[in-house]
Order: structure tokens, then C-alpha cells, then sequence
């Protein structure tokens, strides 16, 4: 498989211009030539066929050979809100719902929750979904959305189902009574789980409480199996 790279700038035409992180790792790393070929994607869906015309110490310039409507989406649009965990197990929880296709990932503002959705960290996760859409094939980008409180996760016409190690019913069962296209948002709480007046505050907007089984699992893994229930 040929090396994928990002363009910020959306493709069209035949010429294009890979610039920063790209073209340093593409020119600087890789030390492209002009005519290597590699495959070249703007996160709006699609990918292009490229090959390399000019390689300068901070830009590469890319001829677009062929454009290839190539769509790695998955079955259904999921959005997650998660309360963040810290760090690294932020930045892993964001590869891997990459990896599964989850359409959105909202940062949830919640009482007990430990990162601080600043925008400098949100710059940080809309990075980690680059990467990851590179290594992955996706040609979407994940949406990393501005941060939303309990009362407000899904978005209208989304479903919305809150993840709570109490709920009488399953995620799995109730993905059976999902029609095709219905969009689905699932709110994932912090670590100190959530406090009973946002439980209640999602009830209150119609969110159903849904159950991933008998244990407790951490942020990220029950994000992890959320996303690899609806979606497989
Ligand atoms: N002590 C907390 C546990 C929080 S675990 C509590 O009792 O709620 C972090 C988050 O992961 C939870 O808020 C919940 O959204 C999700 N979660 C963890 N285990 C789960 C399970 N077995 N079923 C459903 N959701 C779960």
C-alpha cells in the first residue's frame, strides 16, 4: 500500500501543495524524489493518486495522477460524548474510535470529569484523528465537535443513549431495534461516573440508559466497546 498523507487544503484539479507536518515528514523523513507516488486525501472523502513534482525544504509539490471516490466509512453515523480521560489515554482513546469509524467525538462537559477541553487540547485530538485516518485508509475525518454538557449531547434526529454500569438494558440489544439510517449518540461519563442530577438531566432530553455488562470498564474501553457494538 502506498504512504497516505493529508492535505488541509481540499484537492481539486491537478496540482496540489503538502505543507508543514506533512511535507516535513514526506521531504524531510521519507526524502521523497519527484515521481514517487503516494496516496493523497483532504478528510471530505475521496483520495487522489499522487505523485511528487517538486520537493522544497518546507512544501512538496504533488501532481494529482487519478481520483478515486473511495469511501472507508462505517455502516452508520455514531457520535460519541465522552468524558475525557488525561493524556495519552486520551490520544489512544481517539486513534481507536478512528479505527472503528465513529462519525463524531464530542468532548462532554461533565462534574466529575478530568481534562479540560481547551482549544489548544482540542487542536491536539484533531491532529490524533489526522494520523490516525492516515494509518487507518479513512478518508473522512472524524468530527471533533466543541465540547456539550449532559442536556444537550445529541444532536437533533440523533438517538441518544447514556452508558451507565446500572442500566436494565444492553447496548446490544437495543442496536437490534435501530433502523438502518438512524444516527446515534452515546454519552460515556468520567471515571467518578455521573453525577445524579446529569443522569437525570439526560432523561430529561430522552436519552436511554444502555449497559456494556456486568463490570465496570474504564472511559476508554467502554468508548472502545460502544463503538465496536453499533458499528460492526
Ligand atoms: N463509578 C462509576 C464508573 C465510571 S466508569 C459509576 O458507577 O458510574 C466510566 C464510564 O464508563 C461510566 O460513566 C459509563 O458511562 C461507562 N461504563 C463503564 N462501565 C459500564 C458498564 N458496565 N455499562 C455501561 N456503561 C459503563
Amino acid at each position: 500500500m502506498l504512504d497516505r498523507f493529508y492535505s488541509e487544503t481540499p484537492l481539486a484539479g491537478d496540482l496540489a501543495t503538502l505543507a508543514g507536518a506533512e511535507a516535513h515528514h514526506l521531504a524531510g523523513v521519507l526524502r521523497a524524489a519527484p515521481g514517487d507516488e503516494l496516496v493523497v486525501f483532504d478528510g471530505r472523502g475521496g483520495e487522489y493518486l499522487a505523485r511528487v513534482a517538486g520537493v522544497r525544504r518546507d512544501r512538496v509539490e504533488l501532481l494529482l495522477v487519478e481520483r478515486r471516490d473511495i469511501e472507508r466509512e462505517a455502516v452508520r453515523s455514531l457520535t460519541l460524548a465522552v468524558a475525557l480521560p488525561k493524556g495519552e489515554r486520551q490520544r489512544w482513546l481517539v486513534e481507536k474510535v478512528v479505527e472503528l469509524g465513529v462519525a463524531r467525538l464530542v468532548p462532554l462537559i461533565t462534574q466529575r470529569g478530568v481534562a479540560q477541553p481547551t482549544a489548544e487540547a482540542l487542536a491536539r485530538l484533531r491532529r490524533a484523528v489526522i494520523e490516525a485516518s492516515k494509518q487507518c485508509g479513512r478518508n473522512r475525518l472524524m468530527e471533533i465537535a466543541e465540547p456539550r454538557r449532559l442536556g444537550e449531547f445529541a444532536a437533533p434526529g440523533e438517538v441518544g443513549w447514556i452508558a451507565h454500569p446500572s442500566a436494565e438494558r444492553r447496548v446490544r440489544e437495543l442496536v437490534g431495534s435501530l433502523s438502518p439510517a438512524q444516527t446515534v449518540a452515546v454519552a460515556i461519563g468520567p471515571e467518578g461516573g455521573f453525577a445524579a442530577e446529569e443522569f437525570e438531566q439526560a432523561r430529561a432530553v430522552g436519552a436511554i440508559p444502555v449497559g456494556l455488562g456486568e463490570r465496570i470498564l474504564r472511559v476508554e474501553t467502554a468508548a472502545l466497546a460502544v463503538a465496536a457494538v453499533i458499528l460492526s
